[in-house]
């Protein structure tokens, strides 16, 4: 059986769909915390099952006779320290036979605050002896394609200068993990830093401007200039504060990646030039 964790979240359930496209519906169990957010599955044959970091009953049961299972990084930060544990220790206790975790792109050096409680559960899985695999994602392209058409008007800022950032779409992510989790050849232990060929903001940017018909501009802040308008945008503190922390480690290079990705897919991720174009068709 092959279990997805967080499966009511976009990643979770592109994931579903991609084991679906290579073993039975019999063999995938998809679970969250808001199981009724999982109907719709329950018709092609899927198994639905609960399954609420904060409850490690429900966790013991949606991991019962599991042989390989993607463990969704909770998006509570702040509280995934506890409810990371939870699952971790559900995992050893039905000694599953393979699990994938999604990470942060390289989490154990990385300065980045947010990869802090991602560090910690890598660190749990290994010290409870849970046969594991890194799936240290980078940022995805449906981070920069939420606000398009603000940006063509009055220009983007940021704080990441000349780093690159190797973004790929939620889909190649949710492939790369579903090729993981069915792959004969998997071997616990393996990590993988996935994101695919990236640009920097000024790259974004020009690209942006070219597909708009006009030009946008780009202003390069430090971390706490870049702070003070996501505040006053109504972006909630703690959010602005990641926000601007994971621009300024994008800056010094933690986000990005090598050639995982396209490995793993066994074909290039998808252009983020054509992803950005259609974007912007659709935002303008
Ligand atoms: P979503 O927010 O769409 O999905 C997160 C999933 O985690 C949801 O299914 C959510 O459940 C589930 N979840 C959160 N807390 C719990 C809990 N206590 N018990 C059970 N399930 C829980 O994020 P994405 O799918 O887009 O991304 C997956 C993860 O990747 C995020 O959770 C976050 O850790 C990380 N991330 C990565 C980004 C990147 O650019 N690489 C950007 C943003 C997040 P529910 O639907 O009930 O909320």
């Amino acid at each position: 059986m092959h279990v997805v964790t967080g499966a009511t979240g976009a990643l979770g359930r592109l994931v579903v769909e991609k084991l679906l496209d290579r073993v039975p519906a019999s063999e995938v169990r998809a679970t969250g915390r808001r199981p009724e957010a999982l109907d719709d599955l329950v018709g092609s044959g899927v198994d639905v099952c609960r399954a609420d970091y904060d409850d490690p009953a429900s966790l013991r049961s949606a991991f019962a006779g599991a042989d390989r299972v993607l463990f969704v990084s909770g998006n509570e930060v702040g509280k995934r320290l506890d409810q990371h544990q939870a699952v971790v220790d559900a995992l050893a206790e039905a000694r599953v036979g393979l699990v994938a975790y999604t990470s942060i792109l390289n989490a154990t050096t990385s300065d980045i605050v947010l990869a802090r409680e991602h560090a910690a559960t890598e660190r749990m899985l290994a010290d409870a002896g849970v046969p594991h695999v890194l799936l240290r994602n980078g940022w995805y392209l449906e981070n920069f394609t939420m606000s398009l058409a603000d940006q063509v008007d009055h220009g983007m800022i940021g704080a990441s200068g000349a780093g690159r950032i190797a973004a790929a779409t939620r889909a190649d992510y949710a492939e790369a993990a579903a090729v993981v989790l069915t792959g004969a050849g998997t071997t616990a232990g393996e990590v993988f830093e996935l994101g695919g060929p990236g640009f920097t903001r000024a790259e974004l940017v020009a690209h942006i401007g070219r597909c708009a018909g006009r030009p946008v501009s780009y202003t390069d802040l430090s971390e706490q200039a870049l702070t003070e308008p996501l505040l006053a945008s109504g972006v909630p503190d703690h959010l602005a504060r990641l926000i601007a922390d994971s621009d300024r480690g994008a800056a010094a290079g933690w986000l990005d990646a090598g050639d995982d990705l396209e490995r793993l897919l066994g074909r290039p991720a998808e252009p983020w030039t054509d992803f950005i174009a259609a974007a912007v068709r659709s935002a303008l």
